[in-house]
């Protein structure tokens, strides 16, 4: 069996990178490491940190990359990701972030990052039909519900709406994407790490893609 990358998903909010990378953890037996999962399941607990960050969410802002690099920092230093690997998810956004991350990843660099590509109008239209589980965080959609409305099939949480996908929030991220993430597509390119991954078409076939672009990298 194929397993251990260490990997970067880059993309526009609602291209599909959390249903993606839980797909591509299971495959190559890494752990999914999704920042925004990490500081939902913060809000739910009601920590200190966890009401400021919804704040900061609720607004489609970022959280300060000071947090955000030592939450990271921990988590890679983590048996489970040192010795298998990890697919990242919602980190890096900024420079600072990617600049950070490439001294935590040290002597185990990452393997690739890809950009899975999809137009600003069509997420637009993904975000607005997207929910959540409340509990284990397994995304849906309101063309693709769970069997029984609104419980999740695998583990019977509450199925909702995510408080930071109103069209305030989701304008803002986006601007915010253009101009502080998307400047890592180059990043990336000029370390030749980067792999491009169109977003459209079915799950089935975006996972295709991906795991094709992957298993290319890990074997040459
Ligand atoms: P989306 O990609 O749709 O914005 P995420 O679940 O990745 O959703 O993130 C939700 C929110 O969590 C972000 O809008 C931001 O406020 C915060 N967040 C997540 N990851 C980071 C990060 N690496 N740096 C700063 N803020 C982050």
């Amino acid at each position: 069996m194929i397993s251990g990358v260490r990997m970067v998903m880059l993309g526009r909010q609602g291209a599909g990178k959390g249903t993606q990378a839980v797909r591509l953890a299971r495959h190559y037996v890494v752990p999914h490491i999704s920042t925004g999962d990490m500081l939902r399941a913060a809000v739910k607990e009601g920590t200190e940190f966890g009401l400021r960050a919804k704040e900061v969410m609720d607004a489609g802002g970022l959280v300060s990359d000071e947090i955000m690099i030592g939450v990271v920092d921990d988590r890679l230093h983590q048996t489970d990701t040192t010795r298998r690997g990890y697919v990242l998810d919602g980190f890096p956004r900024t420079q600072p972030q990617a600049e950070a991350l490439d001294e935590i990843a040290g002597e185990r660099p990452l393997h690739l990052v890809v950009n899975l590509a999809v137009p600003v109008e069509v997420v637009v239209e993904r975000i607005s039909s997207r929910r959540q589980c409340e509990t284990c965080d397994t995304i849906y959609s309101v063309q693709e519900p769970p069997k029984y409305p609104w419980h999740c099939d695998n583990c019977g949480g509450d199925v909702v709406q995510r408080d930071d996908d109103t069209e305030e929030a989701i304008m803002r991220r986006l601007e915010l994407y253009e101009k502080e993430t998307s400047p890592l597509i180059d990043y990336y390119e000029k370390r030749s790490l980067l792999e491009e991954v169109d977003g459209l078409g079915s799950t089935d076939e975006v996972s295709r893609r991906l795991m094709s672009a992957i298993d290319k990298r890990l074997a040459g």
